[in-house]
């Protein structure tokens, strides 16, 4: 049986491997992660902060080189890296593609870091001083993601991370492995010195570890809300920058001007698109006035369409869930989703195939209060709210702790920008349902989405992964000399 090996200074290591890593859509097991010893903790992280030493004092254009050859190597390794994430997480190899792409933008974005680093310099701030100010790197950053994106967060995270001087230590989710090692390995060979990007396999137990290390400076969390609240508190506590991005319960409002096709085909592609597995799925379409029986019929009639098989199969619409203990909890929903809720499409037949199918479910009439709407099912089960105004979907909004992402459908633009306006979430599409900020704006939600204040990616990732100086110069001559001993002052 394959072990999925570490990564550590600039090689493979190999260890015995553990907890199984399972192929979704035949549910066999491939190959086994190994848990590290405290002691392999360690060494990688001494290993990272050994490594951080030279690498923080790497020219920016020695940086922007080696960005700017992983970039191109991503492209080339496409294929390769799409056919790893599939075989290990499930997605399609169409959507598998779609993430290496919104990976490979924040490699794009990191290659411009001669213009992100600028400082600033304000000349004669008094008479003779002069100040300026730059950015520097904070150390080792522990990087730990989720199962769902297995190469697009770790690049939300590496890219600015490494551009910024840092050096990482990457904790992927023990689900899908591979694909981490492959990213250290085309890095290497982009020209990064051994030990400034590490790949460190292993479960929560080894997070606990990383997070009161006393050779990591920052953590970079994204998983699901009740690991990030930890995380984001076991880690401030020890002193660390943190950023740790949590789960979410997105919500589509279509207004009763809408072009309800369209908005019946957002629903279904960002409600089952990676089986529902994505932190921006769509999980609840909120029906506003009179459109929802039309609403629920557009949807049911495009759900009966929808192919779901192995994601190496081209026909597929999406794939497999992750295991098939996530398999049980998301038909749970079908069997207990809450008084007053009505299964309108259920998929739990797809259970009795091999592998960790759910056909697509669609539910009606959830409300808060009950499991389908309070949960986030994470699976791709999308639910149906009614509500009679404007305001009533914007207060379910509002009072959901979640706050990812949100989209509003209408042909009505004031009605748009107020939506924009008056939600408490970090994330707005108008008539889009995924809006997954570009590269050059950054990602996050608010609320129980989002523990600590940066977003992640684009200027706020860089800023979170460096720190500014101040420095304010004078270059007094001998005639200035003078016994002064009040506060300086710039007037
Ligand atoms: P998870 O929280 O189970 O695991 C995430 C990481 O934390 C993994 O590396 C795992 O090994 C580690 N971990 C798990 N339990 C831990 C514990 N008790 N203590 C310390 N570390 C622990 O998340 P997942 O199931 O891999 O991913 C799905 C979740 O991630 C969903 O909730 C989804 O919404 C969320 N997510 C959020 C975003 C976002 O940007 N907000 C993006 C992707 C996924």
């Amino acid at each position: 049986m394959r072990t999925v090996p570490h990564y550590i200074n600039g090689a493979t290591v190999t260890a015995p491997g553990e907890l199984p890593v399972f192929n979704p859509a035949t549910g066999e097991v491939t190959s086994r992660v190994p848990l590290p010893s405290t002691h392999v903790v360690d060494e990688v992280v001494a290993t990272a902060r050994a490594a951080w030493a030279t690498w923080r004092n790497s020219s920016l254009s020695q940086r922007t080189n080696v960005l700017f050859a992983f970039r191109h190597m991503l492209v080339q390794h496409t294929d390769e890296l799409a056919a790893l994430i599939t075989a290990e997480h499930g997605k399609t190899i169409v959507d598998a593609k779609g993430e290496i792409a919104r990976g490979l933008e924040n490699v794009e974005y990191a290659c411009g870091l001669t213009e992100h680093l600028k400082g600033g310099f304000s000349s004669q701030v008094a008479d003779g001083v002069d100040v300026h100010s730059f950015r520097e790197s904070l150390g080792v950053v522990a990087a730990i993601t989720p199962f769902n994106f297995p190469i697009m967060v770790p690049l939300w995270m590496a890219a600015n991370a490494l551009a910024t001087g840092n050096a990482v230590v990457l904790k992927p989710s023990e689900r899908d492995p591979s694909v981490s090692v492959r990213l250290a390995e085309l890095l290497s060979e982009a020209g990064l010195p051994a030990g400034v990007f590490n790949v460190l396999q292993g479960n929560a137990a080894t997070v606990n570890q990383l997070l009161s290390h006393e050779g990591v400076d920052a953590v970079s969390f994204v998983g699901s809300t009740p690991v990030a609240r930890h995380v984001y508190l076991t880690a401030t506590e020890h002193g660390k920058r943190v950023q740790a991005l949590g789960g979410a319960k997105n919500h589509m409002v279509v207004l009763p001007d809408a072009d309800l096709e369209i908005a019946a085909d957002a629903a279904i592609n960002a409600g089952y698109g990676a089986a529902g597995e994505r932190c921006m799925a769509i999980s609840v379409v909120v029906a506003v006035g009179d459109i929802a029986d039309a609403l629920v019929a557009k949807i049911a009639e495009r759900v009966d369409r929808l192919t779901v098989g192995p994601g190496d199969d081209p026909a597929s619409d999406y794939g497999p869930v992750i295991t098939d203990e996530h398999r049980q909890r998301v038909l749970s929903y079908l069997t207990d989703p809450g008084a007053g809720v009505r299964v309108v499409r259920d998929g739990s037949d797809l259970a009795t195939r091999p592998g960790f199918f759910v056909g697509p479910c669609l539910l009606d009439n959830v409300t808060p209060g009950t499991r389908a709407y309070d949960d986030e099912i994470f699976g791709p089960v999308l639910g149906v709210a009614r509500v009679a105004t404007f305001a009533d979907a914007v207060a379910m909004i509002n009072e959901n702790p979640y706050g990812n992402g949100t989209a509003i459908f209408t042909r009505d633009g004031n009605a748009a920008r107020l939506f924009s306006r008056q939600v408490s979430v970090g994330m707005i599409g108008v008539n889009v349902p995924i809006p997954v900020p570009v590269s050059s704006y950054s990602f996050g939600g608010w609320k129980n989405s989002l523990f600590g204040h940066a977003h992640i990616y684009g200027p706020e990732g860089i800023s979170f992964y460096s720190r500014a100086k101040v420095v304010t110069t004078r270059w007094p001559l001998a005639s200035e000399s003078q016994i002064d001993l009040g506060f300086p002052r710039t007037r």
